[in-house]
Order: structure tokens, then sequence, then C-alpha cells
């Protein structure tokens, strides 16, 4: 049997990241930030390797490299994202993680619907746009980055569309995910409700 994976996808800063690494500790799981691979591929695009060959080298390590969250970078992973040569070259990585024995947590966009659609558990965590672009400046904001609010909300914006858009494994929930939607939520009660479905899910086998 493979090992017991959870999927959490969902739209840029709706808060997967946070519940994810939560959920991940609850549950004694294993954690992979699905869109650091992404990341990883577009911050090589940025130094001129080719999006494919860059996706096709990737190893562990470089989701380790400094830089990765800001938002040039964020912005280069969504428009790799849309290859659907390097979202093939990203997926047997992702189904090894997912298969691990111990259980692991997987977060992104089409974790549910592509990359593990046997997944035990599925949720799909939203928020509203303005929420969204709000928590995403303050985080920036307190690392120095110097984006303006406007700025944070046309990006989160863009990565939207563009994610919601493209044809290769487009940002959706997958049909039997529950949805949690964090905009009037604090992380407590978000994690609180993550892990009271996961909860409810297994128990029911
Ligand atoms: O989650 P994060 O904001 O780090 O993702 C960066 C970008 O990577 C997303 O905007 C999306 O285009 C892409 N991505 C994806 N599929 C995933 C995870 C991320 O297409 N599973």
């Amino acid at each position: 049997m493979n090992g017991f994976a959870i999927a959490i996808d969902g739209p840029a800063a709706a808060g997967k990241g946070t519940l994810s690494k939560a959920v991940a500790a609850h549950f004694g799981f294993a954690h992979l930030d699905t869109g650091l691979l992404y990341r990883a591929v577009g911050a090589k695009t940025l130094l001129g390797v080719e999006p494919i060959e860059a996706a096709l080298a990737l190893v562990a390590e470089d989701l380790d490299a400094e830089g990765l969250r800001t938002p040039d970078v964020a912005q280069a992973a969504s428009r790799v994202a849309v290859i659907p040569q390097v979202r093939a070259a990203l997926v047997d990585f992702q189904r090894a993680f997912a298969a691990r024995s111990g259980g692991a947590v997987l977060d992104g966009r089409d974790i549910g619907t592509v990359i593990c659609p046997d997944a035990r558990v599925k949720l799909f965590v939203t928020a509203s746009p303005e929420v969204r672009a709000e928590r995403r400046f303050l985080e920036l904001n307190a690392k120095g980055d110097p984006s303006t609010r406007a700025e944070v909300l046309a990006d989160v914006q863009a990565r939207d569309a563009r994610d919601m858009e493209r044809v290769e494994a487009p940002l959706k929930p997958a049909q039997d995910a529950v949805l949690i939607d964090t905009s009037d939520l604090s992380i407590e009660d978000a994690v609180a409700q993550a892990v009271a479905i996961i909860e409810a899910r297994t128990n029911g086998g």
C-alpha cells in the first residue's frame, strides 16, 4: 500500500503553507511545499536556463536555495508552470514523496486532481483575493520587501488567472475535496478545521 497522503490545494497566499506545516506536525507526517519545485525552476529561468532543461535537472537541494520566496520568482514559477513538459518532469518527485511510509502532506495547485488523485484526504484552501493579498503584503513587508499593497494584489490576481486558466493541471478543487475558506478564520481555527476533517475522513476508513 502507498503511504498515507493528504493533498492540500488552493490559490496563492490562501494559507496552505501554514496549514500544511501545522497539519503535518500534528500527524507526524512529512511535508512537501510543491510550489517550491516550480519556484526553483522559475528561479533558474531568471538566470537564463531553459525551463524544461531546468525542470529535468532539478534536485532536492534546489528547494533549499535562497531567494525562492520573492515576488519575481513567484511570477517566474507561475510562467513555467503552464508548460506541460515542466509539469511532467516534476511528477515523479512529487509522487515518490507522497508514497513515502509514515505519511505525507503535499500542498500545491494540482495535488488532489493530478499528482495524488487517490490521496486519503483532499482539502481545498481558499480566501478572498483581498485577504490573500493583505496577508502576503504583510509577510513580504516584514521581510523588508518594498512591494506595495497594490503590487501584491496585482501579483496575486495575475497568478490566480494564470493558474486557473492554464490547460494543463489548472487550479481547481478535486471533486472529493473539502473546502476551507480561511478569509475569516484565525490560523488556529483553520488548523482545527483541517485536523477535524482529516480525522473524520480517516476514522471512517
Ligand atoms: O504555492 P506557490 O505560491 O509557492 O507556487 C508558485 C507557483 O507555482 C504557483 O503560482 C503555480 O503557478 C505553481 N504551482 C503549480 N502547481 C503546484 C504548485 C505550484 O502550478 N502544485
